[in-house]
């Protein structure tokens, strides 16, 4: 066994960088404006009357600060995977039942460990775990209809899920630097790869990280992952995690139930009876046909859920509605949320959501950001809403899902905002939470509330309770959530005013 080869991500930040070299990179990305670590960035709007809004341009946690260059017309195409998988520089991150591995710093006088950020591994190192060094290893060329199912970046069945990120092509591997100026035909970057290894068939699923050279490493619970995650990595993780959980969790044809396949390194999952694998008599000469080999159909491809959560105010948009859920911390209060359901748009599922969980009834309802949810696999787009006039008072008892839910005053909760233990969530409460957390509307809104705390630990959250005297009366979610986004910018009035003045005018 080589020695392993450990890349670091790096924390450390870079001054903002002059819109004018950002309009010659290649996307023409939103920057961060600052240097930061676990803030969102937000983007002024233009003043110009055509242009004066165009949502809140924030950069949310989780987002691309910048996103790696996903490549994805490079992903079907096996030769081209094949020279990303066996670049010298390439990295792997390891997931582990959904957990990343992540190197640890052991302090205190308790040895307490704690996650320091994502481990990346070299080739040479996890080879004992990767399926396979080719994407085009074929077991059978000569029959035409099998090679062509090998051209796809495909694996077997039966192997871990191995997903192809993308390159980092920023001119530094520093936290907030920006992309390079990138040929399209011919992008170079440090590729990323995220492999699975809770399989049973790497070592019954021991991974062995004293063999892998990573004796320190651990794998983390991954919203306490977050935590400690600056907003690029945290990018990264939230892709790798999406991708981690879909391929790992669908394992059987949705149309036939046969056992799928990975192709596209990663990014699709194929029928199994298209290549003789197929159960109850699908695929083959004379077998059934698969639905999910003709037609229109969304078997194949991972899935992001919409979820709305909003931030809605009173007439005078000096109260906005909070909620809590049973399950949640002591305290905790935070935006409503749910499901987008099919045929419905986001502002009808703002409104019934409301409604449903409140009794209130809204009118006005405009887009704010949103925000990559990787638990498991949400987009959280976060809107503002105002009351209608004729609202109603607070009914919890529709769909009785919340066990409060009321008006706090801007004053009162920047008082909350403002204390040290405001927005503080324990690592105890976190893996209190971690096994509950479920893909259903109630799920994703306690999700939306347990976002990882901005860098307090639970020792210097407990330190702080001893020093700055009482613990707060109430507690939101921190600002690596976009619910914390929400409520921290309407209460230190950083709401565009244009935007207030032109959902008001409509009441
Ligand atoms: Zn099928």
């Amino acid at each position: 066994m080589q020695p392993a080869s450990i890349a670091r991500g790096h924390l450390r930040t870079l001054p903002a960088t002059s819109s004018r070299h950002l309009a010659q990179t290649r996307h023409l990305r939103i920057p961060p404006r600052s240097a930061y670590q676990y803030r969102s960035v937000t983007i002024r709007p233009s003043a110009s009357a055509y242009t004066g809004f165009m949502g809140d341009n924030i950069v949310n946690f989780y987002s691309g600060q910048p996103p790696l260059n996903r490549l994805s017309f490079h992903r079907n195409e096996t030769t081209k995977m094949d020279k990303h998988l066996n670049a010298s520089e390439a990295k792997f991150l390891l997931f582990k039942d959904g957990k990343p591995l992540m190197s640890m710093q052991t302090s205190g006088e308790t040895k307490d460990k704690t996650p320091t950020g994502l481990l990346y591994l070299s080739q040479s190192s996890i080879t004992p775990y990767l399926p396979s060094k080719s994407f085009a290893e074929c077991p059978n060329p000569e029959d035409k209809d099998v090679a062509k199912q090998y051209q796809s970046a495909r694996l077997p069945t039966t192997l871990p899920a191995l997903v192809f990120l993308g390159i980092d092509d920023r001119t530094e591997a520093k936290e907030g630097a920006v992309p390079a100026e990138v040929n399209p035909k011919d992008p170079k970057g440090v590729p990323y790869f995220a492999l699975d290894v809770s399989g049973a068939n790497v070592g019954g699923g021991n991974v062995d990280l004293g063999e892998l050279g990573a004796g320190e490493a651990e794998f983390v619970e991954p919203r306490l992952a977050g935590s400690s995650l600056g907003g690029w990595e945290a990018n990264l993780f939230a892709q790798a995690r999406a991708l981690m959980d879909w391929n790992t969790r669908y394992k059987f044809c949705p149309g036939c139930g046969s056992p799928t396949y990975s192709l596209w390194c990663g990014w699709k999952r194929g029928c199994g009876s298209v290549v003789g694998e197929g159960r109850d008599g699908y695929g083959g000469e004379g077998g059934k046909v698969c639905p999910s080999t003709k037609g229109l159909h969304n078997y194949a491809y991972p899935r992001t859920d919409p979820v709305i959560i909003m931030g809605i105010l009173d007439p005078t948009g000096k109260k906005m509605l909070m909620g809590r859920q049973k399950a949640w911390p002591k305290g905790m209060y935070s935006c409503l949320a749910g499901f987008i359901e099919p045929g419905e748009s986001i502002e009808d599922a703002v409104r019934r959501e409301v409604m449903e969980e409140a009794g209130v009834k809204v009118g006005q309802v405009r887009y704010s950001s949103c925000q990559p949810w990787p638990f498991p696999a949400n987009l959280m787009i976060g809107c503002y809403g105002l009351v209608a006039s004729d609202a109603g008072s607070i009914d919890l008892e529709l769909d009785n899902e919340l066990e409060d839910a009321r008006w706090f005053t801007q004053d009162s909760v920047l008082d909350i905002l403002n204390h040290p233990e405001g927005t503080n969530i324990t690592r105890s409460e976190h893996k209190k939470f971690e096994p509950k957390q479920v893909n259903t509307a109630s799920g994703v809104q306690e999700g939306a509330a347990l976002a990882p705390a901005e860098g307090q630990t639970e020792e210097s959250a407990l330190e702080n309770a001893r020093t700055e005297g009482p613990p707060p009366s109430f507690r939101f979610p921190p600002k690596t959530a976009i619910a914390g986004v929400l409520i921290d910018r309407w209460a230190r009035g950083q709401m565009d005013e244009v935007a207030i003045e032109s959902v008001k005018n409509k009441l």
